[in-house]
């Protein structure tokens, strides 16, 4: 199962001088190694199955509901870092994992192996799978694997995390006046393949930056363009914000940068002091 749940480290691109504007910070970077779209099996390495145990008697068979496990544990990252889930909250609140562990409800160790997923992400992921309150990013480093979370969550179908997430990095984004640098629209277009909130977002942050933030476009946002997708996008951000300037995309509405296909729309909207 190829899932190409990316690592964060991201950047290829150095940003070219620095916009300091208030309201339009353009959100730290340093030295990172370069973006490698991977599109991998899960895991590429078999070499490591998983300890095969001896034949049971069905009298010494722990139960289980529909033969399936109590706990679920996934792989991530290059090292192959096991998290454990508890399997019904796993597949509540993953559409993918539903549908996996359905399917195979007893799976090997390299059928739930990420080699490409970041484990910070992937313990985030587990933490909101059980239960607790993200707390959202809240300076460079945990920004990547929040945006990491983010197309984890898209991979995995959770839904309702890819609206928490996008809350929290907007929020996040409004409350210090950031922007998002070209490697993170680099990062977000390369690792989705579909439109979804979060490029958009992403692209309409830098378009602001580019109208309001003094700087034009940088030759690393040149460089970005390339990207024809990303490209069309950024024009499209441009245009909207070039109508009307009260449009800040790191402010206002939350659900307008939510997707409800498999959750309940949001009942009502609570403004938050900055907004
Ligand atoms: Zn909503």
């Amino acid at each position: 199962m190829a899932l190409n749940v990316p690592q964060v480290r991201t950047n290829t691109i150095r940003r070219a001088g620095s916009s300091s504007s208030i309201g339009n910070t353009i959100e730290h970077d340093n030295e990172l190694a370069p973006v490698t779209p991977r599109s991998r099996r899960n895991s590429a390495d078999s070499a490591n199955p998983v300890p095969i145990a001896g034949p049971t008697s069905p009298a010494l068979t722990r139960p289980t509901t529909q033969h399936r496990t109590d706990k679920t544990t996934i792989y991530g990252g290059k090292a192959h870092k096991a998290v454990l889930f508890d399997t019904r909250r796993l597949m509540e609140k993953s559409a993918y994992f539903n549908k996996m562990l359905s399917e195979t409800p007893e799976p090997t160790a390299e059928q739930t192996t990420y080699e490409d997923a970041d484990e910070t992400s992937l313990a985030i992921y587990a933490a909101w799978i059980h239960g607790k309150k993200l707390r959202g990013p809240s300076d460079f480093h945990s920004t990547g694997h929040y945006l990491g979370l983010y197309v984890m969550a898209g991979k995995f179908g959770s839904e309702a995390l890819m609206n928490d997430v996008i809350d929290l990095v907007r929020d996040y984004y409004a409350q210090g006046g950031l922007t998002a640098p070209p490697y993170r629209l680099q990062y977000i277009y390369t690792f989705t393949s579909e439109p979804n909130p979060m490029r958009k977002f992403l692209v309409s942050t830098a378009a602001w930056r580019s109208m309001y933030g003094g700087e034009g476009i940088s030759d690393a946002m040149k460089e970005v363009l390339g990207d024809k997708t990303l490209a069309v996008d950024y024009m499209q951000a441009l245009i909207v914000l070039g109508k009307d300037d009260s449009k800040d995309p790191r402010k206002g509405s939350h659900c307008s940068w939510h997707t409800h296909y498999d959750t309940k729309t949001c009942p009502f909207e609570t403004s938050e002091p900055w907004q």
